[in-house]
């Protein structure tokens, strides 16, 4: 395994649409591999292909102690409901976004490395999680979702919503989830968490390999940089 250089956004590849990955052989699981050490190392919470100079459709994604890559990966079903949450990306070193909207939940379907079909539903954070990697394989970037340029913020200043993060993939909102959509974003209460919306996690997820989904992005950050869950 190989840990390999992240583009920035100035890359062409990171504007371009991926094509699918019609072979499943032994490279793709070494790129898939590489994917997964130049992630930790970076360290992030996800990284698509495309981002280390490989056009196709593939991500992967750590939440909770849970790694999964996906191939080709398309959403299939999604909430209504949408959550404003803060992002980073390890392909944009300067920035980070408040206040994107991303769905509340999501289902993609695609195939594991074996090329077999996999259906993943993910909730809040790895919900989050995903819809920016996908987006990556469209050429997408966070700031592409941002409602105002206000929103796009320095990294090095002080942010209400940020963490500590070094170089995440993606930052969590302080307190766990997203804010929901609609609450206030400019003033006091700007900070995200809304523990009414717990609710929405009655429907958990199936389809990967864990019995629940709290939505405790700082554990799950704290787990995925600490290493003691990898192979
Ligand atoms: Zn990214």
């Amino acid at each position: 395994m190989s840990i390999l250089p992240i583009l920035t956004y100035k890359e062409p590849v990171l504007r371009t649409k991926a094509q699918a990955v019609t072979v499943f052989d032994d490279d793709l699981a070494t790129l898939i591999s590489d994917m997964w050490e130049t992630m930790r190392a970076a360290p992030g919470v996800g990284l698509a292909a495309p981002q280390i100079g490989k056009s196709i459709r593939v991500l992967v994604a750590a939440h909770q102690g849970v790694e999964t890559a996906i191939v080709n990966p398309t959403i299939v079903e999604a909430s209504d409901e949408e959550r404003l949450g803060t992002e980073g990306c390890l392909s944009v070193k300067e920035f980070i976004g408040v206040n994107i909207r991303r769905k509340a939940w999501v289902v993609v379907e695609g195939c594991n490395v074996q090329g077999e079909v996999i259906r993943v539903r993910a909730e809040e954070w790895f919900a989050r999680i995903l819809q920016h990697e996908i987006d990556h394989l469209d050429g997408i970037l966070f700031m592409d979702r941002l409602d105002s340029i206000e929103d796009l913020r320095l990294k090095q200043q002080p942010v209400a919503s940020d963490t500590p993060a070094p170089e995440p993939e993606l930052v969590p909102a302080r307190n766990g989830a997203s804010a929901p959509v609609g609450s206030s974003r400019k003033g006091g209460s700007s900070k995200g968490a809304n523990p009414s919306n717990k609710s929405h996690h009655s429907k958990r997820t199936s389809g990967v390999k864990r019995s629940a989904t709290s939505t405790n992005p700082e554990r799950a950050k704290v787990q995925s940089r600490s290493g003691s869950r990898h192979k």
